[in-house]
């Protein structure tokens, strides 16, 4: 029995010292003194020695135990050090190869579709205004002709930030109308691209969070026909064509008259999936201020008229890319924002 324990000592102790990493330390840990290694077996065959073996095994068995799990400590110790020490040495270490590269990010493509937006009107004298994000009732509502009881408010599905209502996430850029009317004297032009929220159900073409772009133009004698210009001269240099457009009316409380514009479908000449069918997309609501709206953002109806509008952001990132549904904008995908 003492043989066989010199042997298991020596056959143990070669391996320890022949292990190159943890994983050789491991298995030959598992091997001796695992549930089935060969000191485990050993130790439990002793209650069925001779007596006057078995304190000699047992205790032999229990000094090798020791003996290997100490080794394999050292060994391990020692691997670290000399791995260690390698990297200090730099042996092996490369100065003239490539780094490990780095990604880039890029800006979003609502970001670049509206530095792009922002850039055609400031070229056509447009100055570019902000607005609060969180707005009062007054401004988002009741200054653009929407009283508390007004019909139109069912329209859109706020976010109230009060009890007492007087607090909104705005549902719209107009706000920024009556706040540029309130801050510069006419004539002026401007746009307010933001963010607005409304709790809407989500779906392909509908988030709780998107983006509109508002303009506002206040004058001396300004007229449908500068409306349409504007609009037509913006949709020719974003999308590098002439695109057909169509004036529709349409109801909206600030505005009148109000109108609904159309542009032909840019995917396709007899119907697709983006127009439905009917060759004709929906681009933007707008019309001429209203002197009511005028009056609260402090203009004189009598001596200045003025046109406004205002379009989906996303909408229009959405017929550029023909990317088919707005929750990509913030679903927080790369593999959609690398696309841009
Ligand atoms: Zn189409």
């Amino acid at each position: 029995m003492e043989d066989r324990l010199n042997e298991l000592r020596a056959e143990a102790l070669a391996r320890v010292a022949a292990a190159t990493d943890e994983a050789a330390l491991r298995a030959v840990d598992k091997d001796y003194n695992g549930k089935e290694g060969a000191v485990t077996l050993l130790l439990a065959s002793v209650p069925g020695l001779p007596p006057a073996e078995r304190p000699v095994v047992g205790k032999g068995a229990n000094v090798l135990k020791r003996d290997i799990q100490g080794a394999i400590a050292a060994r391990k110790e020692a691997l670290e050090q000399a791995a260690v020490e390698a990297e200090r040495s730099g042996a092996g270490f490369d100065a003239t190869l490539p780094g490990a590269p780095q990604s880039r990010g890029s800006l979003h493509p609502l970001t670049q579709v509206r530095r792009e937006v922002e850039a055609i009107f400031t070229s056509m004298g447009y100055a570019v205004l902000d607005g609060p994000e969180v707005e009062l009732d007054y401004y988002n509502f009741q200054a653009l002709n929407i009283p508390a009881d007004h019909p139109a408010r069912e329209m859109q599905d706020t976010f109230y930030c009060d009890r007492e209502g007087r607090l909104v996430m705005r549902t719209q850029t107009s706000p920024v109308q009556i706040r540029a009317m309130e801050r510069l004297a006419p004539p002026f032009r401007v746009i307010a691209p933001g963010r607005v929220f409304r709790n809407e159900e989500q779906d392909a073409t509908h988030e709780h969070t998107f983006h509109q772009v508002e303009g506002l133009v206040v004058g001396e004698d300004i007229t449908v026909g500068h409306l349409s210009g504007v609009l037509k001269g913006f949709l020719r240099r974003f999308f590098l064509r002439e695109l057909e457009v169509r004036l529709r009316p349409g109801y909206f409380p600030f505005v009148e008259p109000g109108f609904e514009l159309d542009i032909r479908c840019p995917f396709c000449d007899d119907g697709c999936r983006v127009c439905k069918h009917t060759r004709w997309v929906e681009f933007c609501g707008c019309g001429m201020v209203h002197p009511r709206v005028l009056d609260a953002g402090g203009v004189d109806p009598e001596a200045w008229t003025g046109f406004a509008f205002g379009f989906g952001l996303d909408r229009l990132v959405m017929l550029r890319y023909g990317i088919d549904d707005i929750r990509h904008f913030m679903g927080g995908d790369l593999r959609f924002l690398e696309q841009f």
